[in-house]
This record gives structure tokens, C-alpha cells and sequence, in this order.
């Protein structure tokens, strides 16, 4: 029996964690979970899942709770650090989106807990950090996003040494085939209309930028340990091949399966075993065509952006990170245009002077700073 904590339970990533748990409960007990606003669903969470302890971000709803529920109830970020470290969980899930995710995941490593992670942008903006947290605390640190479980999975009894590179799969998102021109009027509504995968907003977005993909390949870096020259990008819009691996002899191993985000949610959880799922199996010959072509980098400059801030390390990978966070939630809020996402990037990058080895404390405050930044930027062009 694995005793889980889910953070950020109530999105897209947590309830289908939850799904999973739901059809394994002799492997699966849930001891805590959070949510940021959703009292309404966390609720109903607490009812069916009997958690020793809930966090709510938003203390204006920890009322909605603490009248109905029988658990010990948190809020705030103490709260939700609270959970991520409560003594009965072994396991914690990390589904939080954004930078709201490093300062828990850091928390509980130290609490030596495992962590399945789905939250990437912790990876992204503070890698270097979480990973030595995590070797120094001797606890498992298991991809939930698609492409690194697939890689996990190829990498499985190999020789990382032995590695030649490793190809990170990406449908192209929702523009894949668009002009430049047709970018100028993309309003939010098309860009969260992903054509594979149904995520939650910002991921939608990202997806539709290719930062997501940007933020992948340092995620894959710091999960791995491998250099970016031998981390490269190939579109592939059925999304079934979902990363694969070259070896030195040149031999590719590749991992499969339908795009559903319960197989490697599943896969997180029950490492070293393999449960029977109840998914829909994958059937190549229902597959018309598997395509794939090379990501266009001038077109999608989140990429370029990513390999230069990965490259660079210290706090820019951070300030990336967070204008985007920034960027993207104006964009949702039809503040700025889609294109204004990347120029924002751009602009916070170049104008941040780099910490070359930050600590948690440089990371978290280069994440505010660049926040605020941006906002005020975009503010300023609005009036
Ligand atoms: P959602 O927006 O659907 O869910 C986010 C969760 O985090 C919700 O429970 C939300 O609570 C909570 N939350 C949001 N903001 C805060 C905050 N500031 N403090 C505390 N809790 C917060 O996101 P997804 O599930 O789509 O994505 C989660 C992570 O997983 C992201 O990092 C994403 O990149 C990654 N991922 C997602 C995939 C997917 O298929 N969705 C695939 C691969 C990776 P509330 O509901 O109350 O707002």
C-alpha cells in the first residue's frame, strides 16, 4: 500500500490521480490533498477519499471546509506545505501548475517523501536545487509527464552513458501548421483547443507556444543528466510515440501508447510493478499515418529560449519561466496577444543578470521580481 498526498487534487492531473487511486484501493490510500479555490470538488474529494488532512490556498473558502469535512483542514502556503509534508503520506504527487509547485516539492523531499512529479515548471526553475535535495535525501523522483516517463521507461536496465540522444516527441499544438501572419490573430479560445490532449489551461497554452516542449527539454536535463546537445525535438501529431532513446550502437527505443495522461500518471504510482489497466489499448493498425518532422524553431521561439536558458542555467531558466506564468495568464485574460507571450519571454531574459548558483531563496525571489515585472510591463503598454 503506497499512502499518497495529492497537490492541487482538484485539476486536470489530479482527478484523473485520483481516477487511478479510485480503481486501486488496495494499493493506493489517500492522506492529503489540496486545492487553490475549489473548496466545492475538494470537498467532494474529502467525502469519497477519507484524507487525514486537506490545504486550501484561498483562506477565504477554508470556511466551506472546516463546516463539513472531518479532517484536519490547512490554508495557505503553510497549508500546503502542511501536506506536502504530513508524516503519513510516503508518496507525494505534485499536479500544482506553475511556480507554485518549487517550494513544495522542495519541502518534501526534505520530508523524504517520493514525489511523482507532473508539475515541470519546479524542474524548469529550480532543477539544480530539487536534484540535489533529492540525492541528498535518498527519495524517488518519477516523471508523470508522458515524454519522461516514456524515457524513463527506455532508459530501463541501460547504460545512461550510453546514450547517443534522445528524441522528446511534441504534437505541434494547435498552430502547428499556421503562417506567421495567422498568429497575429489567435485569440485564447483557439489556443486552448489542443488537438490530442485535454489539459488544463495554462499547460493548453504553453502547448500551443511549444514552451511546454521548451520547458521539457530542461525537464528532461535535470531528470536524466543529459546534456542539451543531445536533447532534440521531433513533431509528431498523433501523439503515440510518445519520446524515444538512441543508443550508441544506434539501436532506438521507443515507448507507445494511446495519448491518455492515466497510463503514466498509473505508471508513477505502481513503479517497480505494472498494473492491469483499464484503458483503451493502442491498435497501429486503426493508425493511418504516424508522421513526424522537425519543430521550426523561428516560428516557435519558446524553444530557442529554452535550449539558451537551460544552457545558461542559474536563475534564468526562473525568469523564463515566470514571465511566461505571467505572460500566459494575461493572455487567458485577453490582456495581450499571443505573440506578446514570446516578446514578454524575450524581453525578461535579456534584461535579468543572471545568479550562477542560486539558492532556493534567489530562485523563489527571481520568480516574484519577474512576476511583477511583467505584469507592470504589460500594464504600462495597456494604458
Ligand atoms: P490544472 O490547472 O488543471 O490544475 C492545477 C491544480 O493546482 C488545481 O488543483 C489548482 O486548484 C491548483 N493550483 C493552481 N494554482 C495554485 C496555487 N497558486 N497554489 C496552490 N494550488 C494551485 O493543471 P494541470 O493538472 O493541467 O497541470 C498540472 C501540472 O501538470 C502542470 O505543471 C502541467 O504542466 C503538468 N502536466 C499536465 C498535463 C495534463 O494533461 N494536464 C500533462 C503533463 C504535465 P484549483 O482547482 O482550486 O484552482
Amino acid at each position: 500500500m503506497k499512502y499518497l498526498s495529492i497537490l492541487g487534487s482538484t485539476g486536470s492531473i489530479g482527478t484523473q490521480t485520483l481516477g487511478i487511486v479510485r480503481q486501486f484501493p488496495n494499493e493506493f490510500k489517500i492522506v492529503g490533498l489540496s486545492a487553490n479555490k475549489n473548496s466545492e470538488l475538494l470537498l467532494k474529494q474529502i467525502k469519497e477519499f477519507k484524507p487525514k488532512a486537506v490545504a486550501i490556498m484561498d483562506r477565504s473558502k477554508v470556511d466551506d471546509l472546516l463546516n463539513f469535512s472531518s479532517c484536519q483542514v490547512y490554508s495557505g502556503l503553510e497549508g500546503l506545505n502542511k501536506i506536502a509534508a504530513l508524516d503519513e503520506a510516503d508518496t507525494v504527487v505534485n499536479s500544482l501548475v506553475g511556480s507554485a509547485g518549487i517550494g513544495p516539492t522542495y519541502n518534501a523531499i526534505k520530508a523524504k517523501k517520493n514525489i511523482a512529479l507532473a508539475n515541470k515548471e519546479a524542474l524548469v526553475a529550480a532543477g539544480s536545487v530539487i536534484m540535489d535535495e533529492v540525492k541528498k535525501n535518498n527519495v524517488k523522483l518519477m516523471p508523470i509527464d508522458s515524454e519522461h516517463s516514456a524515457i524513463f521507461q527506455c532508459l530501463n536496465g541501460e547504460n545512461i552513458s550510453e546514450v547517443e540522444k534522445i528524441a522528446l516527441t511534441c504534437s505541434g499544438g494547435p498552430f502547428r501548421n499556421y503562417s506567421r501572419q495567422q498568429f497575429e490573430n489567435v485569440t485564447a479560445a483557439d489556443a486552448l483547443r489542443h488537438p490530442t490532449w485535454n489539459m488544463g489551461n495554462k499547460i493548453t497554452i504553453d502547448s500551443a507556444t511549444l514552451m511546454n516542449k521548451g520547458f521539457e527539454v530542461i525537464e528532461a536535463h535535470w531528470l536524466y543528466g543529459i546534456e542539451y546537445e543531445k536533447i532534440n525535438i521531433v513533431v509528431h501529431p498523433q501523439s503515440i510515440i510518445h519520446s524515444l532513446v538512441e543508443f550508441q550502437d544506434k539501436s532506438v527505443i521507443a515507448q507507445l501508447g494511446l495519448p491518455d495522461m492515466k497510463i503514466p500518471i498509473q505508471y508513477a504510482l505502481s513503479y517497480p510493478k505494472r498494473f492491469s489497466s483499464m484503458q483503451k489499448s493502442l491498435n497501429l493498425a486503426e493508425m493511418k499515418t504516424l508522421e513526424f518532422k522537425e519543430p521550426d524553431f523561428d516560428l516557435f521561439p519558446c524553444l530557442k529560449y529554452a535550449y539558451e536558458a537551460g544552457e545558461k542555467r542559474g536563475t534564468l531558466p526562473a525568469v523564463m519561466n515566470a514571465a511566461n506564468e505571467a505572460a500566459v495568464h494575461a493572455f487567458l485574460d485577453n490582456k495581450i496577444k499571443f505573440l506578446d507571450i514570446q516578446k514578454l519571454i524575450k524581453k525578461m531574459m535579456d534584461n535579468h543578470n543572471t545568479i550562477n548558483d542560486p539558492d532556493l531563496n534567489d530562485i523563489l525571489e527571481t520568480d516574484r521580481k519577474t512576476k511583477q515585472e511583467t505584469m507592470k510591463i504589460i500594464e504600462e503598454e495597456r494604458n
